[in-house]
């Protein structure tokens, strides 16, 4: 799908400024997400990164990779937050489900437990805001430098 909207609004910058800001009032009318300072970011930037989050608010992506690491203990992959003292409902309202790979990479196929990492909320926002400040990607080693340097 991202291929297709590629094609479709490449060469369209204010129909894509349209779109990004419609999918943002869609998100946030779902008051689900606050997107990170996103009027600072190229259209294009701005439209994927609307996209991404789109899809890691996909409930079942986050049911799969809770249910994958529930067992072994919620733990944020970056900070290594976990409060195993709380209760599991109140334990998982601390994390989100973070994609891995750039959704412009990985096209229309179905999301897999290694594409994904297990965040807290914060470490989430701060992977995201980078990514805006960049204007790129930003992995999770580089992630992890920002929070824990050194
Ligand atoms: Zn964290
Ligand atoms: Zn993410």
């Amino acid at each position: 799908m991202d291929r297709r909207i590629w094609e479709e609004f490449g060469e369209r910058p204010d129909e894509v400024h349209q779109l990004a800001a419609a999918i943002k009032k869609a998100i946030a009318v779902a008051g689900e997400f606050v997107l990170p300072n996103v009027d600072q970011e190229m259209p294009e930037v701005r439209l994927l990164t609307a996209l991404h989050i789109r899809r890691e608010r996909n409930s079942k992506v986050r049911k799969m990779l809770l249910d994958d690491r529930r067992p072994k203990g919620l733990r944020c992959e970056i900070c290594a937050l976990s409060r195993p003292e709380l209760d599991l409902s109140l334990q998982e309202s601390l994390f989100e489900a973070h994609h891995l790979v750039p959704l412009a990479e990985v096209g229309e196929r179905k999301t897999r437990l290694t594409d994904l990492a297990l965040l807290c909320a914060c470490c989430h926002r701060l992977v995201h805001g980078a990514m805006v400040l960049k204007s790129g990607w930003v992995g999770i080693a580089e992630a992890r430098a920002l929070v824990m340097p050194g």
